[in-house]
């Protein structure tokens, strides 16, 4: 039989990949760069270890030593906070996950799937796939040269790559606001208590821009900045010096970098928000960002990529064992609900209602861990009204609380 062709190997190829060398399949994952290679991404959710974990990628990436990250912290302009613990959920879950580095993190992925039989061939950009009725191939340019596979079936994870998005002419823009992101590493000497442990997200603006802190567990850490395409084009100017004073003096960094060196230089990222007219079609389906990439807000795309990546696999089995798949129902569909629940969180968080639910001093213990799992991952968990109910849930609570806020005013004079 032919083999399976994997475009990408990020964590939704590596996943899809190791999870169907295991089944018995024979996989090729052609990949465009030479690893170990950069990619921003370096907070994960709990929700993505039990795909890592299913792929059989999990034993050896505990043995790593990443940095453990157990919530997840937001801030306001008023310097309140509101954090979250993954140890309190409404959902069953991991009660932690890592921020990598994924230069460490994506190549530790590709020596797992290696010993779980993947065959990775790096360097090889893929330019053609050829999808003609029963057959398809895949044509990649390697060191001067092009080859061509026959393939049994090809899984598109080319990440920002988009391979059979443009292709196949299936891409949409897409509905976010287009946003932009500074990003560097700098050593990180001046930690205290839980700093180490969590995301730190500060908003900064009224255009709602906000900077993330994402601790490593070798004393440096991730500092980004995103904001409307203008903005971050002005902070990544004169080599970056505008995002450098910003990240050196902003106060409610409280002098953490103040003097500290880059471990890794500035790099500038736009227009990363991007759709699909559909994820599948006969003999080729595509996973993590090359579907859909919203915002990094809430840390989703690594776990959307490893979810999304092992649901393709395992449908992917089932149909080259002759069992017949629904893909709109049984992929597209549900890959789409939890795109569509994070959508809504992240329109919140744009537009000011999650704050309002976040900053609100009386939010309820257990509306905290409905929300929680909803931060860890858990969009695909229909028992949570936070899921079930998000396109209508967050602005109900926000104007409950906005009212009650008032009523307290009027009360208070
Ligand atoms: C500013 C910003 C911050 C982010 N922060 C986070 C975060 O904190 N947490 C999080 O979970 N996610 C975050 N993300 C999202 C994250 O970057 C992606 O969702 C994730 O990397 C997607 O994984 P993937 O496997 O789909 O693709 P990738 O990891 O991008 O891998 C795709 C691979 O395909 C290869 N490729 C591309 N084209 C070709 C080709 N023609 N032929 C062969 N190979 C090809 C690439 O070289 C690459 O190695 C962030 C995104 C942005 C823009």
């Amino acid at each position: 039989m032919d083999k399976i062709v994997v475009i990408g190997a990020g964590p939704a190829g590596v996943v899809a990949s190791s999870y169907l060398a295991k089944q018995g399949f024979e996989v090729v994952v052609l990949e465009k760069e030479g690893f170990p290679r950069f990619v921003i991404g370096e907070s994960l959710l709990p929700r993505c270890m039990d795909s890592l974990e299913e792929a059989g990628l999990m034993p050896s990436l505990l043995e790593k030593g990443y940095q453990k990250k157990m919530g997840a912290s937001y801030y306001n302009r008023k310097n309140q906070t509101c954090s979250f613990l993954f140890s309190q959920q409404f959902s069953k879950s991991w009660d932690w996950t890592w921020n990598v580095q994924r230069i460490h993190f994506d190549q530790d992925l590709v020596d797992a799937a290696k010993a779980n039989g993947v065959q990775f061939i790096f360097g090889s950009t893929v330019t053609v796939v050829a999808i003609d009725g029963e057959r398809r191939s895949v044509t990649y340019g390697r060191g001067g040269e092009e080859k061509t596979v026959e393939a049994a079936f090809v899984m598109d994870a080319s990440g920002y790559g988009r391979v059979l998005p443009r292709l196949l002419d299936l891409e949409k823009p897409s509905t976010q606001k287009p946003r932009g992101a500074v990003f560097a590493h700098f050593v990180d000497q001046k930690r205290t208590g839980r700093e180490g442990d969590d995301i730190f997200i500060y908003p900064f603006d009224d255009k709602n821009s906000w900077i993330w802190v994402i601790p490593f567990s070798d004393g440096t850490a991730s500092v980004g900045l995103v904001s409307e395409t203008e903005e971050t084009k002005a902070f990544a100017a004169d080599d970056f010096k505008a995002y450098l004073d910003f990240v050196r003096s902003f106060e409610l960094l409280d002098g953490r970098f103040t003097d500290a060196a880059y471990q890794r230089d500035p790099a500038m990222i736009l227009g990363y928000s991007v759709g699909v007219k559909q994820m599948y079609g006969k003999g080729y389906v595509l996973c993590g960002n090359s579907t859909e990439f919203l915002d990094p807000v809430f840390s989703s795309g690594v776990t959307l990529a490893t979810v999304s990546g092992l649901l393709a696999a395992k449908l992917v089995e089932k149909e080259l064992n002759g069992e017949s798949v629904d893909w709109q129902t049984a992929y597209e569909d549900e890959m789409q609900h939890g795109i569509e629940v994070f959508r809504s969180y992240v329109n919140g968080w744009y537009n000011g209602e999650l704050q309002t639910i976040f900053f609100n001093p009386k939010i309820n213990s257990e509306i905290k861990k409905k929300i929680c799992s909803v931060l860890a991952g858990h969009v695909w968990d229909n028992a949570n009204p936070f899921v079930r109910k998000h396109r209508t849930i967050l602005s109900t609570l926000a104007k409950v609380i906005e009212i009650e806020n008032k009523a307290a005013d009027i009360a208070e004079k």
